[in-house]
């Protein structure tokens, strides 16, 4: 299948080229008709990094028309993932005057009221700076025509589900709902069955839920090695550009001011960085200037980084669904990465458990040697 068979304006189908977007993904190709034909909700579950984002901003900007009062509202998990959401549907407006605007906590809220005075057709936020914005009624949701939910099982993971629901209530009653997840938890599905009434149900075929191009090993190492594991991975690849998890701040802080006094060229972030430093560091990140990000989960969720060469679990994640949420941050459409689990010997247990849950291939993989850190 291709763009051209959606029938879209010519405006919205050139952006999609200028982009780099040749084909639509799976979940694009069921959920841009569904949208355009305006039937209803739409439930789409599909493993990360296959593209959900454009599958709803895509229909948005072909149906909405420049009104200057919010037609769409846009759930994020994360402040980061706000941003990436609305700098995605920006770069797909082509020339359409829509404004798409994005507002999230740690930034300044009188900015953001001003904003919201002058008209915006499209608001992209997290749960809690929204809420905010409704309380103080410097957001009107009333007129709301579709409504949705991104990263839906990360909204639940971050606590946020009892604010969603808030703000659902506040929005009109005849606005479409949309809801995008990589898993399908039953509280989910209870919070569906509780606001959506009907929908259809888009699913990506496969079942299994990482992205198929990144190839993913696992690597078994003592604790007391992994530092060193680290290194020549990084020194055995030639152009190294990637995302390490850590499991606490303090073994981020360690990692990186380690990689930092080798001389690597290495950034942290975790959860106790302002909101400036935040970005200021993922900007050192997309831009590269720096080519190692040492993260912990919650910092890392939802970030979109093209290009990775590998993802690192310099601790394997003791929850499964977080292997499934690391591991999409590479080989995201359509580029090959290499994702790398360090497993030390007493935690077998959670690598089966991976396994298990995410029904992907993890092949064991060696430490490299000398000679191929060297050559
Ligand atoms: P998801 O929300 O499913 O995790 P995203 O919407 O964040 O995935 O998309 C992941 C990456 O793939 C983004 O960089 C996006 O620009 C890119 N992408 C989306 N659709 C396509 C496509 N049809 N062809 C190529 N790249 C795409
Ligand atoms: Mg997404």
């Amino acid at each position: 299948m291709n763009f051209e068979e959606f029938n879209l304006s010519d405006s919205v189908l050139s952006a999609i080229y200028k982009k780099g977007f040749e084909k639509p993904t799976y979940v694009q190709e069921k959920v841009i008709p569904l949208m355009l034909s305006k039937k209803g909700n739409i439930i789409a579950q599909s493993k990360t990094g296959t593209g959900k984002t454009a599958s709803f901003g895509i229909p948005l900007i072909e149906l909405l028309k420049p009104k200057k009062y919010v037609q769409a509202l846009i759930l994020t998990p994360t402040r980061e993932l706000s941003l990436q959401v609305a700098e995605e549907i920006s770069s797909l407006k082509g020339k359409k005057r829509l404004k798409i605007f994005p507002v999230y906590g740690g930034q300044s809220i009188n900015y953001q009221i001003q904003h919201l005075k002058r008209g915006v057709d499209v608001v992209v936020g997290t749960p809690g700076r929204i809420l905010d914005h409704i309380n103080r009624k410097t957001l009107d949701i009333s007129k709301v025509e579709y409504f949705v939910l991104d990263e839906a099982d990360e909204m639940l993971n971050m606590g946020f589900i009892d604010d969603v629901e808030r703000i659902m209530e506040n929005a009109s009653d005849d606005k479409k709902i949309l809801l995008f997840s990589a898993t399908m938890p039953s509280r989910i599905i209870s919070l569906a069955k509780k606001y959506m009434g009907t929908y259809e149900f888009v699913k990506a075929t496969d079942n299994q839920l990482t992205v198929n191009l990144t190839e993913q090993i696992y690597i078994e190492v003592y604790e007391s090695e992994k530092f060193e594991v680290l290194c020549r991975v990084i020194d055995a690849t030639e152009e190294f550009y990637g995302l390490v998890f850590c499991r606490t701040k303090l073994e981020v802080d360690e990692v990186s001011n380690r990689l930092i006094e080798r001389g690597y060229d290495a950034e942290a972030l975790h959860g106790d960085f302002s909101q400036y430093q935040r970005e200021r560091v993922l900007k050192k990140f997309r831009t590269r200037k720096v080519n190692i990000l040492i993260a912990t989960d919650v910092a890392a969720r939802g970030i979109d980084i093209g290009g990775l060469s590998h993802v690192i679990n310099y601790s394997i994640p003791l929850n499964p669904e977080y292997y499934v949420h690391r591991i999409g941050r590479t080989g995201r459409a359509g580029k090959e990465g290499v994702a790398i689990t360090f497993v030390t010997p007493k935690e077998y247990r959670e690598l089966f458990r991976i396994k298990k849950f995410s029904n992907a291939r993890i092949k064991k993989g060696e430490i490299p040697t000398i000679e191929e850190v060297l050559s």
